[in-house]
């Protein structure tokens, strides 16, 4: 199969063949029909987080079961799925407790001895599969803890968004936050992932949704999706603006750069009692610096992994969010490609100029 191999930090991508190993009992193979390009990706290519090399990057798919292992019995050829990289064991405190998306268990690894799931092509050189899925290639071979089934009608184009970018940010105002109706919300950062919480913080029928950008036309996109006030951060202060706007400051803000600064911008523009959720990946070593003095007033600030989700249960339902209309997914989708156009992907994402590029494979679309 074809596949995007990462070499390395600050190296592109290269399209390479590569050797995809048959599914292991509880492994499914997936004809891979979507990939968005996710922040995620970009934050390894650039070397912010580290990831062994060579690997298949790509976490952000949907496509349809080829193939499964002996003891695989909820999925069959032909379903189709989204895969999601918060793979759980659904026996641990964290499972069992309602938190899957916090499961340390390292069940998801082959069995001792088996070949590894990549290779290069007729070759034994390993391939590191990436956070467990690999979604920049034709196939991916999971656990099958690592997909949803998920309706036939639902397109797999839109369907790759929910499995990252939507479930995180969507799923930060539902599950991590729990915005409650009527309250005022802030999210710094209009990409793939702010625009999910923005739709996330409509969904939960915030009284105001403010969007903080310094792209003029991620604004205007904020807007068509649900935000109700925007703030362009490269104008001047945007805490003084949020208390402005929200007289004194707001219930729920929502870090989604993963920068230091805005971390700390989000934990100011809260009123007393008002939770900042950090969804963004902070670069490793740096550290967030809050004012003390402000815990009096209750100020809360968390951390969120993938929306806290509890993905079986939730991809369905955006799904039908979708369906329903209240979830918009066609806005989000700026650029359709190939595989071959991930580089490119990458260059447009870091210029700001996307929401998402998604990347459609054997024939899709
Ligand atoms: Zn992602
Ligand atoms: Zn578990």
């Amino acid at each position: 199969m074809k596949a995007a191999l990462f070499h390395g930090p600050h190296q592109d991508l290269t399209i390479e063949d590569i050797d995809i190993d048959k599914p292991g009992p509880r492994e499914v193979l997936i004809k891979v029909a979507a990939s968005g390009v996710c922040h995620s990706d970009l934050h390894f290519v650039d070397g912010l987080y580290g990831y062994p090399a060579p690997a298949v990057l790509g976490h952000e798919g949907a496509g349809v079961v080829e193939e499964v292992g002996e003891l695989v019995t909820q999925f069959a050829p032909g379903d189709h799925v989204i895969s999601c990289l918060s793979v759980f064991c659904g026996n641990c405190e964290y499972c069992l407790t309602g938190h899957p998306s916090l499961c340390q268990s390292p069940d998801r690894a082959r069995a001792p001895g088996a070949p590894p799931k990549l290779k290069k092509a007729g070759t034994d050189e390993m391939v590191h599969q990436f956070l467990n899925l690999s979604t920049f290639a034709e196939h991916m071979l999971v656990h099958e803890n690592a997909i949803v089934k998920i309706r036939d009608d639902m397109p797999l184009d839109r369907a790759a968004l929910i499995g990252c970018g939507v479930m995180t940010g969507v799923g930060a105002a539902l599950n991590t936050a729990k915005v409650e109706p009527g309250t005022s919300t802030v999210v710094f950062g209009a990409g793939g992932v702010g625009l999910a919480a923005i739709q996330g913080c409509r969904i939960a029928g915030a009284g105001q949704i403010i969007a903080v950008d310094v792209v003029e036309s991620k604004l205007g996109l904020a807007k068509e999706l649900g935000a109700t006030h925007t703030v362009d951060a490269s104008e001047g202060d945007p805490v003084a603006k949020i208390r402005e706007i929200t007289g004194g400051g707001a219930h729920y803000t929502f870090e989604a750069i993963g920068n230091k600064d805005v971390a700390e911008q989000a934990f100011d523009a809260l009123r007393a009692g008002g939770t900042a959720t950090v969804i963004g990946m902070i670069p490793i070593g740096q550290k967030v610096e809050l004012n003390g003095a402000s815990f009096l007033q209750e100020k809360k600030i968390q951390g969120c992994t993938m929306g806290s989700n509890r993905f079986r249960v939730d991809m369905p339902r955006y799904v039908d969010f979708y369906f329903n209309g209240i979830l918009k997914l066609d806005e989000m989708i700026t650029v359709r490609g190939k595989l071959e156009d991930v580089n490119e992907a990458f260059r447009a994402m870091k210029a700001g100029e996307v929401a998402r590029t998604v990347l459609m494979f054997n024939g899709a679309g």
